[in-house]
């Protein structure tokens, strides 16, 4: 007998070589990890047939030797035939043949026995099957007469499916029955198999049925100890810290902001006020993600947030990823609480701290901070440096959390935002924390949403302010591109004359020979020199000097330049009201989110605005279909539910998921309502029983310890 979390070694002749590359290739290093490396999919391989049982035109799995490769390339060279000839086991020979496959003759060489399923041609005297399911079959690996489903498994070269597959068969052979850990109540009111029959199936399924039912459990158990672990973790979160009191006043500095907009805010804003007003009010602190498209305006809620900070007579802090941003947010909120007074006696004191904050002025704003003179800070990471610390930090808000690095993101974390540390970002008012507004600008699909971020708040902005113009946008394929060239600046030209501005977006900072894409320097030096001789146009990277870079953007501001050429160093936040085209060369490069993102820098006046993407000759099929998603809607939230579908999800999924266990079987898109009746089910076990203390609720109480077991429970929390 073996158990679940015994190393690998402990099945019989796997050596310790196979256990370094298991855990190489695959972080398999015990049983279960094992049992767990889930087949990508079974082959069904038919009924397996002697040659002269076949039936032309039938489906069969013909299992021999492979004895020589033969390629070929016919059609001019354009398509590469591979050939192989098969020795049948039971006599006889058939071929195999396969299309601009060439790496097929190198993976599977001559010796190796192969179980090859497809429909069977006649081709001369030979039996073959063109472009069948073909796998690698051990030397014993008994190909069952009757129909069967082979699991194929993620594998590599060193680790074939074959002999994953075996080793999976011996585990499961030597395990004890897995002892269920769903309670009875779960079990009852769901249509599940058992837990051991679901881990058997998975990997060696009767039928098609039972497949699918062994896929069903696990699915549900993987999202079901994934919510139960989300709210455990949410009700200690809540149980062991202490929050500030930051509730809205009524008639104090944050409405009084309100009231002296020139305009109303949207009801999603409104929601988001009542939402994020509850949360300042309650002594637990704050962890809420306002997520929102561009344009939506998230800035409003965010300096409406801070005011209840200072209404309350505490300080907050406005972390943004960039330099320009931060900038750009300093300058926003100037203006914005102008009508209230703003930097002058009596009015709010806001300051504005990057690393390029000159050394007097950072001691001069670090040591008014401490004193509570600074109402408002705004600064990028250069927040979190030692010595930033407050007198006492009601509201902190972080802007596009997605993009500070891994490494800044745990510096936050020991800075400020765990319980229970005295960090800089803390409040001194000892031991409680201060209420955390984390906001993007890059929509989460409700599915991501519930599962990676199932333990913050959500507030969704989903109504654009009045008045917005849609932007139209069009993807322009390389072929295209020499005789629309000429009319889309002649059209820039003309929005210029009617003093709108133009944005043109490149991959590159600087020519390279090695990526064949458009960089910002060279094409500034041609729209300067050669196309627009006659305008002004400014050149914004990230390699400028910061005070370069300010001053090239404030020219843009004002309309005394009036073509930006830029990297994506424009990508967040820059908010330019009469620039009302955007170009993007070499659009291929860039990512949907990203794309949606640098299109949201144009369309924030009243005036039509235009996106022109530029693909280069190299675009792939799927590069093609990004581009396209991205000239068909303007709806942030359909956008990231394609790239959901292009890119598949680790990378959606990916920041967040480092705090939390693995999804191996769910498809967010896919299984979204099995994730709503998860969550809900969750909820309502937990309502009886918040920590899973009654003896029947023990054993998930251990699963679910054991999944999240070695993943920092707060991090996650306290960055969004
Ligand atoms: P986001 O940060 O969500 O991309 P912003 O907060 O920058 O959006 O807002 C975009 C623009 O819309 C800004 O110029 C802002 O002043 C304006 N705006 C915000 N809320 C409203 C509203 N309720 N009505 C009209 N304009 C608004
Ligand atoms: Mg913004």
């Amino acid at each position: 007998m073996i158990q679940p979390d015994d190393p690998i070694t402990a099945i019989p002749g796997l050596g310790a070589q196979t256990a370094k590359d298991l855990a190489a290739a695959f972080d398999i290093t015990t049983i279960r990890h094992l049992v767990e490396h889930y087949p990508r999919r079974h082959q069904d391989l038919g009924e397996r047939m002697n040659l002269e049982d076949v039936e032309i035109g039938e489906s069969a799995t013909l299992v021999g030797i492979i004895r020589s490769w033969n390629q070929k390339r016919v059609r001019g060279g354009k398509l590469k035939i591979s050939e192989a000839l098969v020795d049948a086991e039971a006599g006889g020979q058939f071929q195999i043949t396969f299309f601009n496959q060439p790496w097929r003759a190198q993976k599977l060489q001559p010796g190796v026995r192969v179980a090859a399923s497809g429909k069977v041609e006649r081709f001369g005297r030979l039996l073959k099957i063109s472009n069948p399911e073909l796998e690698a079959v051990g030397p014993r690996d008994d190909v069952a007469q009757g129909p069967r489903l082979v699991p194929i498994y993620p594998a590599t070269d060193k680790l074939p499916s074959w002999k994953l597959a075996a080793w999976v068969g011996q585990a499961l052979e030597l395990l004890p029955p897995w002892a269920e850990h769903l309670p009875v109540e779960i079990l009852d009111g769901v249509d599940l198999v058992g837990l051991d029959e679901a881990y058997r199936w998975i990997h060696q399924p009767p039928d098609q049925p039972s497949l699918k039912a062994a896929r069903q459990r696990l699915r549900y158990d993987e999202l079901f100890t994934l919510q139960i672990g989300l709210h455990i973790r949410r009700h200690r979160m809540e149980r062991d810290t202490v929050g500030l009191d930051n509730h809205p006043r009524p008639d104090a500095v944050a409405q009084k902001f309100l009231d002296s907009l020139p305009f109303d805010p949207t009801g999603a804003q409104q929601r988001a006020f009542e939402e994020i007003g509850a949360d300042l009010g309650r002594d637990r602190p704050m962890h809420r993600l306002l997520q929102g498209d561009v344009g939506s305006g998230k800035t409003l809620v965010a300096v409406w947030t801070m005011l209840c900070a200072v209404d309350n007579g505490r300080q907050a802090a406005l972390m943004v990823p960039t330099e320009v941003l931060a900038e750009q947010h300093y300058r926003t909120l100037t203006t914005l609480l102008a009508p209230l007074g703003v930097n002058v006696l009596d009015g709010i004191r806001v300051e504005l701290l990057t690393s390029s904050t000159t050394v007097k002025q950072r001691r001069r704003i670090l040591s008014e901070l401490l004193t509570g003179q600074v109402d408002v800070i705004v600064g990028t990471h250069a927040l979190l440096e030692e010595g930033v610390r407050f007198a006492k930090l009601g509201v902190v808000v972080i802007d596009e959390q997605h993009r500070f690095g891994t490494g800044q993101r745990i510096k936050l974390k020991e800075k400020g935002t765990t319980a229970g540390g005295q960090a800089d970002l803390l409040s001194p008012e000892r031991d409680s924390l201060p209420d955390v507004l984390t906001m993007t600008a890059t929509p989460i699909p409700r599915s991501i949403a519930l599962t990676a971020y199932g333990d913050l708040d959500v507030t969704t902005l989903d109504e654009l302010p009045p008045g917005r113009k849609p932007i139209v946008t069009q993807f322009i394929p390389d072929g295209a591109q020499e005789q629309r060239r000429p009319r889309l600046w002649e059209f820039v030209r003309s929005q210029v004359a009617e003093g709108l501005q133009a944005y043109v977006v490149c991959p590159l900072v600087e020519f390279s020979a090695e990526l064949d894409a458009a960089d910002a320097t060279s094409v500034h030096e041609h729209l300067r020199d050669v196309v627009f001789p006659e305008l002004q146009v400014g050149l914004v990277h990230g390699r400028l000097k910061s005070d370069e870079k300010e001053s090239v953007m404030t020219a843009f501001r004002a309309g005394t330049v009036q073509v930006l050429v830029s990297t994506t160093v424009i990508e967040v936040g820059v908010d330019v009201p009469q620039a009302s085209v955007m170009v993007i060369e070499n659009a291929e490069r860039f990512g949907i989110s990203q794309l949606h993102q640098l299109r949201g820098r144009v369309g924030r006046g009243a005036d039509k605005s235009y996106c022109v993407l530029f693909a280069g000759p190299n675009v792939t099929p799927e590069g093609q279909e990004r581009l396209e998603a991205v000239a068909q809607t303007t709806d942030g939230f359909l956008l990231a539910e394609t790239d959901l579908q292009i890119r598949g999800e680790g990378q959606l999924f990916g920041a967040r998921q480092s705090g939390l266990p693995d999804l191996k079987l769910v498809r967010l898109l896919k299984h979204r309502s099995l994730i709503e009746a998860t969550r809900n089910r969750a909820r309502r076990l937990l309502d009886g029983d918040p920590e899973l203390e009654e003896p029947h609720h023990l054993a998930l109480r251990a699963e679910v310890d054991r999944r999240f077991a070695g993943l920092d429970d707060l991090e996650a929390l306290a960055t969004g």
